[in-house]
């Protein structure tokens, strides 16, 4: 009989990406525990990870074979991998040839490992001809790329998870990482705990759990993050607080922040922000009396109309206090899905290029489109992602092909998003499960492999790759996505997609990353299963990676010094509020559960949290809406409506309300879907929607 195995893997949920021992007995049930060994988690693990093997053995709604409609009023029926295939082909083909390539798109998700992602990227861009690619994980991060590479040139977060034992000072933005990034949150109470002069402050217009352990607690209004960020950077100006050696040596611009911090007073930004002008004078003398500064943010800030001002105010704090490059210090967001960082180094967004060279850029373009050997590659940005559900609803876009995610759920104003789907001429979904609302609109439905079921390589929030084996065998026909792409690719006629492995694809993305600053040319798949994880870059054989970035304070902007930015705006650009729709709705996660439940919300342990969708407000606006805890309430935007239950109490500003995004029809008959309500409005620049802040009215529910 056979023994029990044991498997090293990497958790696939959020970015921070813990390690997970998976055991396999003889008879195949899984067991998971944290990897005790692994930097990251050291055996730590969330309620989400400990649940990962109900999730993967659980196949009662997998996908399992090829399905495909032969016109829209037909049912989805069974057919071979290779008719799925000719299928496919087929209709790009002649869509292409008769509406162009940019009649055609891919989105993909933050949740594929990176050989997928990078498969994909190269199939539109370099062999279709067109840059219509992108990613759930434009919701998320795109804001914080683009802040990123207007400060520090690149996008390249600077710290290693180890600075955090070395800081003294957290500024913790738009962000519940109690909630939404529990081990590394663990990591900093337990730092908190050991050394208690180490300060937390929190910014966030809900009190969350992520505020039991902060020092201070900024609960702004809604949208007001650059304002309370200038009035810092102005108090460490004034205060002669910030570090004037770095800033000499090593940044250019610094008069820009300056000009723009001392647009407002402090107490006329504390008015703005609606919170006490002392309380910003507390963070900013916690900042700059820290020997280590750490900021912290991801969706609050990201997520925003004016999530790139947000993100330079952000970064202009650790620039003016010279707190970057050096241990226990830098500015760091955290990505919310476990390959967000994968699938920005391989360029899969529609303004990007394969290893953070420059899409604007002729020769990079180029040098990328020579080494794929296909066609040569757009200068255009292609689609982003609600510009490609635009488009297909106006026609623009003919086909659009969707991996491992679920617009019909997570995309905003979701309810255009599926008159979209229903107007395009051919949806191709690919995914593991039928549990994604997405897969209601398929012409072609394909079954992929999921976690423990194909290998390849992710990087989590700290540019750390890891390795995740195949434990066990995909159910049904499910094939990993990259043969999916590889043979789709292979039908399309196009060279350069013969592969017979993940680990194939693998070498050849780092053989393109050579001599780049993403270099990860020393680091093989035997090197990742027998020494572990990396953080990039890794440009020989013998490197150890690189924990932190910067340590010469050398940037990779073109004068290689770090640039202050003034913010394009400092007041907030969303929709109005008015007296129809008088509240301000944020939406987010829950500890529990995943994006759109479609693997948390099988786990009946993971139900007990949080069962369902409710509406967090403030015992004052209930008190004035007759709502009492539990009443079922009616919320409508602009948009749309959803009903759901209340919960009240004062840990919520008055004037916002709060609802969870992961709900949506699939067990809740679109009750509680957040994305019936909110705004499809973007930053300018990065194009990541306002999730955070969209006009609504309460009431409450009466029956008809
Ligand atoms: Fe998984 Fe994130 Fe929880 Fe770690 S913190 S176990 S990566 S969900």
């Amino acid at each position: 009989m056979q023994n029990n195995t044991k498997h090293k893997t990497i958790c696939s949920y959020c970015g921070v990406g813990c390690g997970i021992i998976v055991e396999k007995d003889a008879k195949g049930v899984l067991t998971v525990e944290g990897d005790e060994d692994y930097p990251v988690n050291k055996g730590m693990l969330c309620s989400k990870g400990k649940n990962l093997n109900y999730v993967a053995q659980d196949t009662t709604d997998r996908i399992l074979y090829p399905e495909m409609r032969w016109s829209k009023n037909h049912p989805l029926q069974r057919v071979s991998w290779d008719d799925a295939f000719k299928r496919a082909a087929a209709v790009f083909k002649s869509i292409i040839d008769k509406h162009g390539p940019d009649s055609v798109g891919f989105y993909v998700s933050g949740q594929c490992l990176t050989e997928e992602y990078y498969l994909a990227n190269k199939l539109i861009k370099g062999f279709i001809g067109s840059n219509n690619i992108d990613t759930n994980s434009r919701l998320c991060m795109s804001s914080a790329v683009v802040g990123y590479k207007k400060a520090l040139g690149e996008d390249s977060v600077p710290i290693a998870y180890a600075d955090i034992e070395l800081a003294d000072c957290f500024l913790i933005a738009g962000a519940n990482p109690a909630w939404c990034h529990p081990i590394l949150f663990r990591r900093l109470e337990k730092h908190k705990e050991q050394n208690p002069n180490v300060k937390i402050i929190v910014v966030d217009p809900r009190k969350t759990q992520t505020c039991a352990s902060a020092d201070l607690h900024l609960q702004i209004l809604p949208g007001t993050d650059v304002i309370l960020f200038n009035a810092i950077a102005r108090i460490l100006i004034e205060k002669k607080k910030i570090d004037k050696n770095f800033i000499k040596k090593y940044t250019v611009n610094f008069e820009d922040c300056k000009t723009s911090a001392f647009q407002l007073t402090i107490n006329a930004a504390a008015k703005k922000c609606g919170i006490k002008a002392e309380d910003i004078k507390k963070a900013a003398l916690y900042i700059g009396n820290a020997k280590g500064f750490i900021s912290m943010w991801t969706m609050g800030l990201n997520q925003s109309v004016i999530g790139v001002s947000k993100n330079v105010s952000l970064l202009n704090i650790s620039l003016l206090t010279g707190h970057i490059g050096k241990p226990g210090s830098g500015p760091f967001s955290l990505t919310g899905q476990p390959n967000a960082m994968g699938g920005r180094e391989v360029g899969g967004m529609a303004n990007l290029l394969a290893v953070h060279k420059d899409l604007n850029n002729p020769e990079h373009r180029k040098e990328v489109s020579d080494f794929w050997g296909g066609k040569e590659i757009q200068a255009k940005p292609g689609y982003t992602a609600t510009e490609m559900f635009n488009a297909l609803d106006e026609g623009k876009l003919k086909a659009v092909w969707v991996i491992c995610t679920n617009p019909a759920v997570s995309m905003p104003n979701v309810n255009k998003v599926e008159r979209a789907l229903k107007k395009a001429s051919f949806v191709v979904v690919q995914d593991i499960s039928h549990n994604s609302e997405t897969t209601e609109f398929a012409d072609l439905l394909l079954p992929a492999a999921g976690w423990l079921e194909k290998e390849g390589t992710m990087t989590n929030s700290e540019r750390r790759i890891s390795y995740l084996p195949k434990v066990i065998d995909a159910p049904g026909e499910a094939l990993p996505d990259a043969e999916i792409l590889w043979r789709f690719a292979q039908e399309m006629g196009y060279s350069g997609f013969n592969y017979n492995n993940a680990s194939e694809v693998y070498d050849e993305y780092c053989l393109l990353t050579k001599d780049t600053s993403i270099d990860i040319s020393g680091l093989s798949y035997n090197r990742l299963k027998n020494e572990g994880s990396f953080q990039w870059p890794v440009p020989h054989n013998n490197h150890p990676g690189t924990p932190r970035l910067f340590s010469d304070f050398v940037f990779n902007t073109t004068d290689t010094k770090a640039h202050f930015n003034a913010p394009a705006e400092i007041y907030n650009q969303s929709e109005e509020i008015n007296v129809d729709y008088p509240l301000i709705l944020n939406t987010g996660r829950v500890r529990d559960q995943w994006h759109t439940r479609t693997k948390t919300g099988k786990v009946k342990r993971l139900l007990t949290h949080i069962p369902a969708p409710y509406l967090e407000m403030n015992k004052i606006d209930a008190f004035l809406r007759k709502l009492k805890e539990g009443d079922i309430a009616v919320i409508k935007s602009r948009r749309g409506e959803v009903q759901v239950k209340v919960t009240i109490n004062y840990d919520i500003r008055e004037q916002v309300v709060f609802l969870p995004m992961h709900w949506g029809k699939i067990l809740n008959n679109d009750f509680g879907r957040a994305n019936n309500l909110t705004n499809d409005i973007v930053d300018p620049v990065s194009k990541e929607p306002d999730f955070k802040y969209c006009a609504v009215q309460v009431q409450k529910y009466v029956k008809p």
